[in-house]
């Protein structure tokens, strides 16, 4: 019996099928692309007043960096908690996943955009908009390059060195499910000590 199947309960059922409707569409998959990196060029245009940007090069420099950083951060805490720990739709539909890895499933892409865009709003009566904007843009195309290398790991097959140890460590993840928890680097796992090497 499927992993899958253990975890979910029967009262789940009607949930899940709801689910797995709106997460499995191949339109949502593929359109999530076109949401996601529109999310990114919205944010940065942000940082612009005309053709004027509203950043020093040298802030163009770190504020990405730190972006791109703190996304792996957050895609280790979001794995573990929001997909792993706490009980909910993001958990379920996680399971989904766990249990048919194939599959093209995603968080429906209008959710994302709302959320997403709704937190800068927020976030810019505190903070600067411009510096946040491209913060935010940069955390974002961290979120896109996790989803394209969790696709790769597996959709793909490359012969690359490092491509390969990503996949391993995630389909360690996939049998294990408390170990390997980054996908995009196995930096959180070792400084958290979930790191299991294969
Ligand atoms: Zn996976
Ligand atoms: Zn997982």
């Amino acid at each position: 019996m499927s992993k899958f199947k253990n975890q979910v309960h029967k009262e789940d059922l009607e949930e899940v099928s709801f689910l797995k409707k709106i997460t499995t569409s191949h339109f949502n998959y593929w359109f999530g692309y076109v949401s996601n990196l529109s999310i990114v060029v919205f944010l940065c245009t942000r940082a612009f007043s005309g053709f004027t940007s509203l950043l020093t090069w040298f802030e163009w420099l770190y504020i990405p960096v730190a972006g791109l950083l703190l996304w792996t951060l957050v895609e280790y805490v979001m794995h573990k908690y929001a997909y792993h720990v706490i009980k909910g739709p993001a958990e379920r539909g996680h399971m989904m996943h766990h249990d048919r890895p194939y599959d093209l499933m995603g968080v429906p892409w209008y959710v994302t955009l709302i959320i997403y865009v709704g937190v800068y709003y927020g976030l810019s009566y505190l903070l600067s908009p411009p510096h946040l904007a491209v913060y935010m843009a940069f955390i974002w195309l961290g979120y896109i390059g996790y989803c394209i290398v969790h696709h790769a790991i597996h959709h793909w097959k490359f012969n690359n060195k490092l491509f390969k140890k990503l996949k391993r460590h995630h389909y360690i993840h996939h049998a294990r499910d408390n170990k390997n928890i980054g996908i995009v680097t196995t930096l959180w796992d070792h400084i958290f000590g979930t790191i299991e090497k294969s």
